[in-house]
């Protein structure tokens, strides 16, 4: 399969490696944004979220809270967690992925969802988009 992220837990693409275990690899982002921006993955090829079976997707979150308190335990002050789903979610590279942005207070790292504000009736979106 032509993935750069499967290429690079297969050892054919060199990267930065935070953490590895059987099932998960942690690297530097080659985005030079923030200091320390770490992508978790799966050793195991899945797209996105809705490919990625519950125990894959769990063992990728419990790596990426290790980290994120290992970052903490390091002097940094906050962590942010993003997964981009999808294209339309900006996500770029088809291999599920989980970013960790460590952050430092005051660092002015803009995360949030930047969007013009508008009216929503809350009451017809949670009827709309209720799940149970
Ligand atoms: P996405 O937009 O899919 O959520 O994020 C993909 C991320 O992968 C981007 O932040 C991009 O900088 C990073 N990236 C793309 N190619 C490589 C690569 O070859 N090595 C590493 N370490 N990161 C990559
Ligand atoms: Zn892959």
């Amino acid at each position: 399969m032509d993935c750069i992220f499967c290429k690079i837990v297969k050892g054919e693409i060199p990267c930065y490696k935070i953490y590895e275990d059987d099932d998960v690899l942690a690297m530097l982002d080659i985005a030079a944004d923030v200091e320390g921006h770490t992508l978790v993955l799966p050793k195991l090829h899945a797209a996105d979220l809705d490919e990625c079976d519950e125990q894959t997707y769990k063992k990728v979150m419990l790596a990426s809270k290790k980290i994120a308190n290992h970052f903490l335990s390091q002097g940094f002050d906050g962590v942010n967690m993003v997964v981009n789903c999808k294209s339309a979610a900006g996500q770029e590279v088809p291999h599920l992925h989980v970013h960790l942005f460590p952050r430092k207070n005051g660092d002015n790292v803009k995360i949030k969802v930047d969007h013009p504000q508008i009216k929503l009736n809350l009451e017809d979106v949670a009827k709309k988009l209720r799940l149970n």
